[in-house]
């Protein structure tokens, strides 16, 4: 089975048998076997352990294959020269049914409109022509990031519609079981429209992804303008700042410099927007027409005394009958039997709704990434003041960078089993109260708010009150003043529900995004409020990796994971560290066979891992806690024993 690898790492391993070689599940790699000439055409050792996941790819010796690796475009070339082109012809297997089932599967599966369907002869056992057509996609993200991976189409010839993906996978799968016959005959007047149609299939879907793409590239090339812009603007106020008190030729001279600085910014803005400007291109490898067994039906079909000859094919490898097209204006539309003509949906005009809503073989839906919906209607509030300052330990605080967290709509992973609470007006109250409680400095009543075992939890655990705060980058003695709130009304950050808005003090604004839980009450707080993945958000944003001492004290575990995981990756992938930390049932099963440092190194590692982030592999959690790997190795099961981290829990 080659399922579960991503689409380019199949390919190459299906590249791999075509050629000779051989592979094998391997743990979670795959042992790779290449015979001398592929070995030696892709440099490759004639035997390797080979991946397609960056995370275990950072591992000794386990080469990496993923989409945009260069050896998979090597093998694509090799093949497009090759021309993988052919033709077969599927058997017939299955036993012939009834005229009168097949004619009242076609009735159910295909409903005309005012008209009625009547066999006007006996079924034939007939062949249909399929064209599979695979192709390599290269997209180009921006100038620096460009990567290559593998589309196909499976399409209906006669009529040029594209089976949807679950049908193709099991007409596929159909022929990769059957004993076939010799090829069908290829007739080009009807395979050229075919070829172009599936072609036009893959481009729009290569088209689609690219928007997919483009949203994560659009974050870095906002964050770009951002910064690009802040530092043309600290120029502009430079020259402004000396332009008074200069005397008249200084300031003609100013001016020009001012001008030069605006014509500069113009171009670097136009430079930026250039680099991310997504494009795709396709070439095709792969050429298959397929003949595949159908029981074909002549009918008329009746509206009154009227009849229009149709002819339906059934493929009984499917129970599906083969897409069709308007006799009158050649749309794949629901038929229509008007007082004049057989139309359809597209060329008859409708005069009232339809009765009954035709389920037509559709394309499938693709529109996976539903929008997220930013928040509107925001609200502020003032904060009350403070009943005691938090202490100002912290000279020198790093702040977050902020500001460059523009709300954009982000693909949605498919719907989990349990829908994700979505906050409405009651949560919007809890948040004014959470956030008035953190400005009082009322923990206990702020706890009230908090989902127990809870990366929020950990932080209050840690600073009290001030805990949401440092969590999001204000500084210690810097008191709110005011805040915004919105929910979201689309799940966000791997199907939770969110209130985002900013916090203001009287020095910045630092924006948040508060996630609920399952029981409406708040289990993190983010230091953003674009409806961002962390591991994705981890990559644009600084986050805050100051350390306030904490208000309590901590065991071994728990201060290495503060201080370390804090400093490399920022406070809240610590405080999920800590929450996942404080929720083990037996901590004391780890701490007998190890270290405290190799229990946090695993526990960071495993957060981080679950939560999407990048470096999170075993070096460099072996690298931040000095501990050798294979003892992380060797822990990880146990803890993931205790803790089932998943992706959508991922602390
Ligand atoms: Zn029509």
């Amino acid at each position: 089975m080659i399922g579960h690898h991503g689409p380019a790492f199949a390919f190459w391993l299906s590249y791999l048998e075509h050629r000779g070689g051989l592979w094998e599940q391997s743990g979670d790699t795959v042992l790779a076997i290449l015979p001398g000439h592929l070995s030696a055409q892709h440099d490759l050792p004639e035997t390797a352990l080979i991946t397609d996941d960056p995370d275990i790819a950072r591992e000794d010796g386990v080469l990496f294959l993923g989409s945009g690796n260069p050896e998979i475009d090597k093998a694509a070339e090799t093949i497009i020269d090759a021309g993988d082109v052919g033709a077969l012809t599927l058997p017939h297997r299955t036993k012939q049914t009834s005229t009168e089932d097949l004619l009242a599967k076609i009735r159910d599966q295909v409903p005309v409109d005012h008209g009625r369907i009547d066999a006007t002869g006996s079924i034939l056992r007939s062949h249909r022509s399929l064209l599979r057509l695979g192709a390599l996609v290269t997209h180009t993200i921006s100038a620096d990031e460009r990567f290559t991976e593998v589309a196909e189409c499976v399409l209906d010839v006669p009529s040029r519609v594209a089976w949807a993906k679950d049908a193709a996978d099991r007409l596929l799968s159909a022929i990769g079981t059957a004993e076939a016959g010799g090829g069908p005959e290829v007739r080009a007047s009807r395979l050229t429209p075919a070829v172009a149609a599936a072609h036009r299939e893959l481009d729009t879907a290569a088209a689609r992804r690219g928007q997919e793409l483009s949203i994560e590239a659009d974050t870095e090339r906002s964050a770009e303008i951002t910064r690009a812009t802040e530092y043309y603007t600290a120029a502009l106020a430079a020259i402004d700042k000396r332009r008074t008190g200069a005397d008249e030729q200084r300031r003609a001279l100013l001016d020009a410099r001012t001008q030069a600085t605006i014509g500069e910014r113009d171009r670097r803005l136009a430079e930026i927007s250039e680099k991310y400007r997504h494009q795709h291109v396709l070439r095709p490898y792969r050429l298959h027409l397929i003949d595949v067994p159908v029981w074909r039906l002549a009918t008329d079909v009746r509206r009154g005394e009227r009849r229009w000859p149709m002819v339906f094919d059934y493929l009984p490898s499917l129970g599906t009958v083969a897409p069709t097209r308007c006799p009158t204006c050649d749309a794949h539309s629901p038929l229509v039997a008007t007082k004049t003509h057989l139309g359809c949906g597209t060329c008859v005009p409708a005069t009232t709704p339809p009765l009954r809503l035709a389920p037509v073989a559709e394309k499938p839906r693709q529109e996976r990434a539903a929008r997220n919906v930013p928040p509107t209607g925001a609200g502020a509030a003032p904060v009350p003041a403070h009943k005691r300052q938090p202490r100002d330990d912290t000279p020198g605080t790093d702040r977050m960078r902020h500001g460059a967290a523009p709300v954009l709509p982000t693909a949605v992973r498919p719907v989990a089993a349990r829908r994700p609470f979505l906050p409405g007006k009651p949560e919007e109250r809890k948040v004014v109260d959470f956030w008035n409680l953190v400005g009082t400095g009322e923990t206990r009543k702020l706890s009230r708010l908090i989902a127990p075992e809870s990366p929020l939890a950990a932080l209050t655990q840690l600073y009290g009150a001030a805990g949401p705060l440092h969590g999001i980058g204000v500084p210690a003695g810097h008191p709110p003043h005011s805040f915004t709130y919105a929910n979201y009304d689309r799940p966000v950050v791997g199907q939770r529900g969110g209130t985002a808005g900013e916090l203001r003090t009287h020095h910045d604004q630092y924006p948040y995004l508060l996630l609920w839980s399952p029981d409406k009450l708040l289990d993190e707080i983010l230091p953003y409020s674009a409806p961002w993945h962390l591991g994705r958000a981890q990559r644009i944003l600084e986050p805050p990796t100051h350390v306030p001492a904490p208000s309590t004290d901590l065991d071994q575990v728990a201060q290495l994971l503060l201080t370390r995981v804090t400093t490399r990756h920022g406070l809240t992938f610590a405080a999920r560290a800590l929450a996942a930390w404080w929720r083990l049932p037996d901590p004391d099963i780890l701490l007998a066979r190890f270290s405290p440092r190799v229990v946090a190194a695993t526990v960071d590692r495993a957060v981080r891992y679950w939560s999407g982030a990048s470096q999170a592999g075993y070096p460099d959690a072996a690298a931040a806690f000095t501990v050798d790997q294979p003892d992380i190795r060797k822990a990880t099961p146990m803890l993931q024993k205790q803790l089932q981290l998943s992706s959508t829990r991922n602390w």
